[in-house]
């Protein structure tokens, strides 16, 4: 079936967010120890590299992959690492940013593995937050955009590994 993709947020939309959320961001971490920003692959890989040149401070980058397996849906239980950090965070204020948080499950796990690391403080970005279909108590600290509903693309984000190239953010729904 044909994907129709309806303009959600434009890339003008988004570059003014994140020079907003970057400035929120130094705010918070003003004067502070080292700042480890940790990009969730895939999806994020576009916003982090927008967003870490939008952060005035000193800065170290890694990067981790989530895989779940089992059921489709995914619980917190099935998800693993297929690419873990190399840097340790352990002392060091920890930024997660990551593209979309929904049901919540694969941030929770990801919290809980880092949290087990003793970094000094742990907080998360997303450029989308779907706050209103969490099922794990994730709070997102710097949120780009709120969502209820609806499946998105582009920017960085996939449906089936297309439209991650897209400098916009699109709806994506089936041609009727
Ligand atoms: P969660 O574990 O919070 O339910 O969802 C985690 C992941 O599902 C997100 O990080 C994202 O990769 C994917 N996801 C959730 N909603 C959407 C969406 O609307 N579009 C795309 N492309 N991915 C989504
Ligand atoms: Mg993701
Ligand atoms: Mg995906």
């Amino acid at each position: 079936m044909a994907h129709k993709l309806t303009p959600f947020i434009t890339a003008a939309q988004i570059a003014e967010r994140n020079a907003e959320l970057g400035r929120e961001i130094s705010r918070s971490y003003q004067g502070e120890s080292s700042l480890v920003c940790i990009c969730v692959l895939k999806g994020a890989f576009l916003f982090f590299a927008d967003i870490i040149r939008r952060i005035d401070r000193e800065i170290e980058i890694d990067f981790v992959r989530l895989a779940s397996y089992g059921s489709a849906t995914s619980r917190s239980e099935d998800i693993v690492f297929s690419k873990d950090l190399e840097i340790a965070i352990e002392g060091k204020d920890v930024l997660v940013i990551e593209d979309i948080v929904d049901t919540g499950h694969s941030m929770d796990f990801l919290l809980h593995v880092l949290r087990r690391r003793n970094p000094k403080s742990l907080k998360i970005c997303a450029l989308i937050d779907k706050h209103e279909r969490r099922e794990k108590a994730v709070t997102v600290d710097f949120a780009g955009f709120k969502l209820n509903d609806g499946f998105i693309v582009g920017y960085g984000l996939d449906y089936d590994e297309r439209y991650r190239e897209l400098d916009g953010i699109y709806e994506l729904s089936n041609e009727s």
